[in-house]
């Protein structure tokens, strides 16, 4: 018995442990250390524990507490009411049980089932009709001052025909398509991709830099009005907030059984794959508020609403190999090759191990049996192997040390978890980057996709970027290749010299310079407008820009100062690729794109870095001085001589409120 109960101190404080230093990898650092099944099931195994044992109370366990204390630079700002998480269920039948503890106190109760969004908890308050904060959660009872970065969410309302105060809560999230754009681009610029779309939201809203929010795609779903005198229950609290200018989910659902319930988590399991946002479960919450005022809360939880999660859907195979791709930056990536499953609404058979410690820490081998998930839905992921089933035949898995495309060696750079290729001739990085170079985004000649791009180099036709524009001369060999025919040859060769016409951005970003992902490659384009003008400029003339960082500027200056490199664009010149910003309809689609504007006066609806990240994220340049080259001045309250240069030499100006109109 003495035994049993020091096990289960001991393990209490394990369990303790574990999940705060989870938990601030989670939520402080958006970089979690396990997967979210594995924290509920520690959390659970707590739960009880602790209920267990009465005797090892303490306040400051993760079973007593919302989030985690604020420890970032934004102000922290107490909630009026605290902000609390959710109870959850796994099951119907522990639903069932919830629901039953209420019913029979409360025969006759209406729920609302909603879906639970994957995001991050926000709170807004509005006064005298503008929004005047966003605030996190935190830790429930603190969060963060985040309005700067709320505010560029254009789906969430600035100003409300509501003149009281106001306040709403909901959930922040990134849209699937948003996040395997922002991955898309992380992995341009060599850097880490985020996990899943709530730790990219998550991570996205606590940039200082607003600019970088702004340019994330986030977007936002409202679901809670504290203490709303407007209504008598949740759901027609939420109609009116759906007035006031809310996005409020259209599928939330009045149910007036435990059974409805369940035919709604039902309805939505079977959609959720198709859905364009991330859900984990289904929110039910007693609908009226006198009851639930009668149930109240606990110190963590209301008790008048609890989650319903859905399982991360998982499945069993076997490893049957382990392999490594380069991509065009030399990074040597393991991957697992498994046994076809279906998961989360489609079939996989590879997932991506990340490096070698990843490796070494879920200790994968080829022989494995291992249960595989979709992180986030979206990215195949190794969750953990049955180390039960080996059978002592598995191989353990050796990180080569030289290159599987080249032979070269590859180097694992200090500090860094990958490995690299170094070798500029390595034919993956070579069929990487050329295939990178045709993408849409970049190039985008059509047809020469990473396979062909693969064939053609094997075939010693396609060695580099140069070579695209010479395969009109190698019409006999193409055709001589497996699955080219006369017309697929002729689109080719189109789309080819289609691409010479691309604006110079097209082709900044296809060169596969380091860290200059799409983005940076536009304002790069838009700045320097010719590639001349680019190739001649300082590390100093680049830092000077806002949006480019030093080692941005470094990699740039460093690529066009190799000669082969320039060699390269003076071939690309000579066979007649654009090497100029083109500026075009579609690099103009917003009132303020390619535009330049002033902010002046006493800003009171934005402040000026918010103003100016707006402005940014619309295609504008924010100058601080009026001359005949602006477009616009924007000006606020007490605006002096910019107001007025700016009427003498007849330029529009807006007043702050009327730059919020055209948004
Ligand atoms: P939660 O995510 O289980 O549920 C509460 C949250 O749901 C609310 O705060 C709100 O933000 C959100 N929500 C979404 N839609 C909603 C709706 N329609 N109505 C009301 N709320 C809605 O709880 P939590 O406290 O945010 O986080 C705890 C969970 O986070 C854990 O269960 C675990 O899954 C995860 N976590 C994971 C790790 C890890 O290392 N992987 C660490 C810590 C926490």
């Amino acid at each position: 018995m003495l035994y049993n109960h020091v096990m289960s101190k001991e393990r209490i404080e394990e369990l303790r442990r574990l999940l705060k230093e989870a938990s601030y990898q989670y939520y402080v650092l958006d970089n979690p250390s396990m997967l979210d099944s594995e924290y509920d099931m520690l959390f659970r195994e707590l739960e009880v524990l602790e209920e267990q044992h009465p005797e090892y109370d303490d306040p400051s366990s993760p079973t007593k507490r919302v989030g985690y204390e604020v420890v970032s630079a934004f102000e922290k700002v107490t909630h009026e009411k605290p902000m609390l998480s959710l109870g959850d269920v796994f099951d119907y039948e522990e639903l069932r049980q919830w629901s039953k503890k209420i019913t029979d106190q409360y025969p006759d109760i209406e729920y609302s089932a909603e879906y639970k969004i994957d995001g991050l908890a926000m709170s807004l308050i509005y006064q005298d009709g503008y929004l005047q904060r966003a605030v996190t959660r935190g830790d429930g009872i603190v969060g963060e001052d985040v309005t700067s970065n709320v505010k560029t969410i254009r789906s969430i309302p600035l100003s409300i025909p509501y003149k009281q105060r106001y306040e709403i809560r909901g959930e922040v999230y990134m849209p699937k398509s948003a996040f395997i754009k922002v991955n898309k681009e992380r992995i341009a610029r060599g850097e880490e991709e985020f996990a899943n779309p709530r730790n990219a939201a998550a991570g996205s809203i606590r940039q200082l830099d607003s600019r970088i929010a702004a340019s994330r795609g986030l977007d936002g779903f409202w679901y809670h009005v504290p203490d709303d005198v407007n209504a008598s229950d949740h759901l027609s609290s939420l109609s009116y907030a759906k007035q006031l200018g809310f996005k409020v989910n259209p599928n939330n659902r009045l149910c007036h059984s435990i059974d409805e319930v369940i035919d709604f988590i039902e309805d939505t399991a079977a959609k959720r794959n198709e859905l364009p946002y991330e859900i984990d479960g289904i929110v039910i919450k007693v609908n009226s508020y006198s009851l639930q005022k009668a149930l109240g809360f606990t110190s963590r939880i209301p008790k008048w609403a609890i989650a319903y999660k859905f399982r991360a859907e998982e499945a069993r195979t076997v490893v049957k190999d382990i392999f490594i791709t380069v991509g065009r930056t030399g990074k040597c990536t393991p991957n697992a090759h498994f046994e076809p499953v279906k998961v989360a609404g489609s079939t996989i058979s590879y997932a991506i191990l990340h490096n070698e410690d990843f490796i070494k820490e879920k200790d994968v081998r080829i022989g494995d049996t291992i249960i595989v998930h979709k992180a986030g839905d979206i990215i195949p992921e190794v969750v953990r192997v049955l180390k039960e089933n080996r059978t002592g035949k598995e191989i353990p898995y050796v990180f080569p040390d030289t290159c599987p495309d080249c032979g070269g060696k590859i180097y694992r750079l200090q500090g860094e978890a990958a490995h690299y290729c170094v070798n500029s001739d390595c034919p993956a990085k070579v069929i990487t980057g050329i295939s990178h170079f045709a993408s849409r985004d970049a190039m985008n000649i059509d047809g020469l996709g990473e396979k062909k791009v693969e064939a053609f180099y094997k075939a010693g036709i396609l060695t580099s970027f140069e070579d695209i524009y010479k395969l009109h001369n190698r019409h006999d060999e193409i055709l001589s290749l497996e699955k080219f025919g006369e017309k697929s040859y002729q689109n080719l060769i189109d789309a080819i010299e289609n691409s010479k016409k691309n604006s110079l951005e097209k082709l900044l970003f296809g060169l596969g310079i380091r860290q200059v992902g799409e983005k940076a490659a536009k304002i790069l384009a838009k700045r320097f407008k010719t590639m001349d003008n680019l190739i001649n400029a300082s590390v100093k003339d680049l830092s000077d820009i806002k949006d480019i960082g030093e080692i941005t500027a470094i990699g740039i200056v460093d690529f066009f100062k190799s000669e082969s490199n320039r060699n390269m664009i003076d071939i690309l010149k000579l066979f007649g690729v654009n090497m100029e910003y083109i500026d075009t309809a579609s690099n103009r689609i917003t009132p303020f794109m390619d535009k330049t504007v002033v902010l002046t006066g006493a800003l009171t609806i934005y402040t000026r870095d918010e103003a100016t990240a707006i402005l940014e994220n619309l295609g504008a340049h924010v100058s601080t001085s009026v001359s005949k080259k602006t477009d616009y001045v924007i000006y606020g309250e007490k605006a002096g001589s910019k107001l007025k240069k700016a009427n003498e030499l007849g330029i529009a100006t807006l007043t702050e409120e009327e730059f919020r109109n055209m948004l």
